[in-house]
């Protein structure tokens, strides 16, 4: 079951991401809050509700929890999604 984080600092857009322990689009420990451990994004996304209401998945390692099509990251290269498990 993955380890969830959310991103302290929001996108451009206003949106906290949430990401999976080792996602390479994750911030440093440090500008995180931990969600802990949930068998999907979901789960985690709901957690990250109640401290940001504007909390997303990122696009890379909670696709399931993205609410678009496009990643909000300018990085275009595809790079290793994040662990799922
Ligand atoms: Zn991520």
């Amino acid at each position: 079951m993955p380890y969830y984080h959310v991103a302290k600092a929001p996108q451009p857009g206003g949106d906290h991401e949430v990401h999976q322990q080792g996602c390479m689009y994750m911030p440093a420990p440090a500008d995180c809050l931990p969600l802990g451990r949930h068998p999907t994004c979901h789960g985690a996304l709901a957690r990250a509700r109640e401290r940001y209401a504007r909390a997303v998945g990122c696009y890379w390692c909670c696709l399931e929890c993205h609410p678009g099509p496009e990643p909000d990251h300018a990085l275009t290269t595809p790079g290793v999604p994040g662990h799922r498990d």
